[in-house]
Protein backbone atom coordinates (compact mmCIF):
# COMPACT_ATOMS: atom_id res chain seq x y z
CA UNK A 1 0.00 0.00 0.00
CA UNK A 2 1.48 3.35 -0.70
CA UNK A 3 1.10 6.73 1.56
CA UNK A 4 0.17 9.65 -0.28
CA UNK A 5 -0.27 11.75 2.30
CA UNK A 6 3.81 12.53 2.76
CA UNK A 7 4.67 13.37 -1.16
CA UNK A 8 1.21 15.61 -1.25
CA UNK A 9 2.49 17.58 2.01
CA UNK A 10 5.83 17.65 0.51
CA UNK A 11 4.73 18.97 -1.83
CA UNK A 12 2.53 21.72 -0.70
CA UNK A 13 5.47 22.89 1.71
CA UNK A 14 7.43 22.87 -1.61
CA UNK A 15 4.92 25.04 -3.34
CA UNK A 16 4.49 27.70 -0.78
CA UNK A 17 7.88 28.12 0.15
CA UNK A 18 9.22 28.43 -3.61
CA UNK A 19 7.57 32.10 -4.43
CA UNK A 20 8.61 33.17 -1.11
CA UNK A 21 11.96 32.27 -1.84
CA UNK A 22 12.53 33.54 -5.05
CA UNK A 23 11.52 37.13 -4.26
CA UNK A 24 13.73 36.47 -1.16
CA UNK A 25 16.59 35.90 -3.32
CA UNK A 26 15.74 38.64 -5.71
CA UNK A 27 15.58 41.20 -2.31
CA UNK A 28 18.63 39.72 -1.10
CA UNK A 29 20.73 40.50 -4.62
CA UNK A 30 18.85 43.67 -4.94
CA UNK A 31 19.55 44.36 -1.10
CA UNK A 32 23.65 43.60 -1.15
CA UNK A 33 24.14 44.67 -4.55
CA UNK A 34 22.37 48.17 -5.42
CA UNK A 35 21.72 48.83 -9.42
CA UNK A 36 23.55 52.62 -8.23
CA UNK A 37 26.86 50.69 -7.82
CA UNK A 38 26.35 47.78 -9.67
CA UNK A 39 25.71 47.49 -13.39
CA UNK A 40 25.18 43.96 -14.00
CA UNK A 41 20.93 44.80 -14.24
CA UNK A 42 20.06 45.31 -17.55
CA UNK A 43 19.34 48.29 -18.65
CA UNK A 44 16.40 49.90 -20.29
CA UNK A 45 16.25 49.52 -23.89
CA UNK A 46 14.03 52.67 -24.23
CA UNK A 47 16.32 54.50 -22.42
CA UNK A 48 19.22 53.38 -24.03
CA UNK A 49 18.07 54.10 -27.33
CA UNK A 50 15.76 57.35 -27.17
CA UNK A 51 17.38 58.64 -23.87
CA UNK A 52 13.70 59.01 -22.62
CA UNK A 53 12.32 57.81 -19.31
CA UNK A 54 9.93 54.94 -19.72
CA UNK A 55 7.12 54.39 -16.75
CA UNK A 56 9.55 51.95 -15.38
CA UNK A 57 13.27 53.42 -15.64
CA UNK A 58 13.97 53.72 -12.41
CA UNK A 59 12.04 50.87 -10.70
CA UNK A 60 14.94 48.90 -9.73
CA UNK A 61 16.84 51.60 -7.99
CA UNK A 62 13.60 52.55 -6.33
CA UNK A 63 13.20 49.26 -5.06
CA UNK A 64 16.79 48.78 -3.64
CA UNK A 65 16.01 52.38 -1.95
CA UNK A 66 12.85 51.17 -0.42
CA UNK A 67 14.93 47.60 1.09
CA UNK A 68 17.89 50.07 2.16
CA UNK A 69 14.51 52.14 4.25
CA UNK A 70 14.93 54.90 1.75
CA UNK A 71 11.34 56.25 0.87
CA UNK A 72 12.06 59.69 -0.78
CA UNK A 73 14.75 58.10 -1.82
CA UNK A 74 12.86 55.41 -3.80
CA UNK A 75 10.03 58.13 -4.85
CA UNK A 76 13.22 60.01 -6.59
CA UNK A 77 14.13 56.97 -9.08
CA UNK A 78 10.16 56.22 -9.47
CA UNK A 79 7.28 57.81 -7.66
CA UNK A 80 4.88 55.68 -9.79
CA UNK A 81 6.11 52.30 -8.77
CA UNK A 82 6.81 53.45 -5.29
CA UNK A 83 2.99 54.74 -5.02
CA UNK A 84 1.32 51.48 -6.27
CA UNK A 85 3.76 49.09 -4.95
CA UNK A 86 0.91 47.91 -2.00
CA UNK A 87 -1.77 47.63 -4.69
CA UNK A 88 1.08 45.17 -6.52
CA UNK A 89 1.68 43.77 -3.07
CA UNK A 90 -2.27 43.34 -2.35
CA UNK A 91 -2.46 41.68 -5.98
CA UNK A 92 0.41 38.97 -5.41
CA UNK A 93 -0.72 38.17 -1.92
CA UNK A 94 -4.59 37.32 -3.74
CA UNK A 95 -2.44 35.43 -7.01
CA UNK A 96 -0.47 33.47 -4.06
CA UNK A 97 -2.96 32.12 -2.36
CA UNK A 98 -4.43 31.11 -5.83
CA UNK A 99 -1.76 29.42 -6.46
CA UNK A 100 -1.41 27.78 -3.25
CA UNK A 101 -5.19 26.76 -4.34
CA UNK A 102 -4.11 25.44 -7.41
CA UNK A 103 -6.77 27.86 -8.66
CA UNK A 104 -5.66 29.45 -12.27
CA UNK A 105 -3.93 32.72 -11.72
CA UNK A 106 -6.59 35.42 -13.36
CA UNK A 107 -6.48 39.10 -13.84
CA UNK A 108 -8.00 40.79 -11.49
CA UNK A 109 -11.33 42.25 -12.91
CA UNK A 110 -11.14 46.01 -12.99
CA UNK A 111 -13.89 48.60 -13.72
CA UNK A 112 -13.24 50.19 -16.95
CA UNK A 113 -12.66 53.69 -15.85
CA UNK A 114 -10.54 52.31 -13.71
CA UNK A 115 -8.34 51.41 -17.01
CA UNK A 116 -8.48 54.54 -17.99
CA UNK A 117 -7.44 56.22 -15.29
CA UNK A 118 -4.13 54.11 -14.75
CA UNK A 119 -3.47 54.38 -18.45
CA UNK A 120 -4.26 58.18 -18.16
CA UNK A 121 -1.64 58.26 -14.89
CA UNK A 122 1.21 56.78 -16.65
CA UNK A 123 1.34 58.42 -19.50
CA UNK A 124 1.07 61.63 -17.41
CA UNK A 125 3.35 60.62 -15.43
CA UNK A 126 6.35 59.26 -18.51
CA UNK A 127 5.13 62.88 -19.98
CA UNK A 128 6.04 64.88 -16.81
CA UNK A 129 9.24 62.79 -15.98
CA UNK A 130 10.37 63.51 -19.17
CA UNK A 131 10.23 67.14 -19.06
CA UNK A 132 13.09 69.12 -18.52
CA UNK A 133 11.55 71.23 -15.65
CA UNK A 134 10.92 68.36 -13.00
CA UNK A 135 11.80 64.76 -12.60
CA UNK A 136 9.90 62.46 -11.36
ZN1 LIG B 1 12.75 52.59 -18.97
Amino acid sequence: MIRRDRPVYTVTIARAVAPMAIIAFAATILFLFPPAQYSFYPRCPIHEFLHLECPGCGTTRALAALLHGRLAEAFRFNALIVSLLPVAGAYAIRCYFRFLQRKPLLWLPMPTAATYLAFAVTILFTVMRNLPLRRF
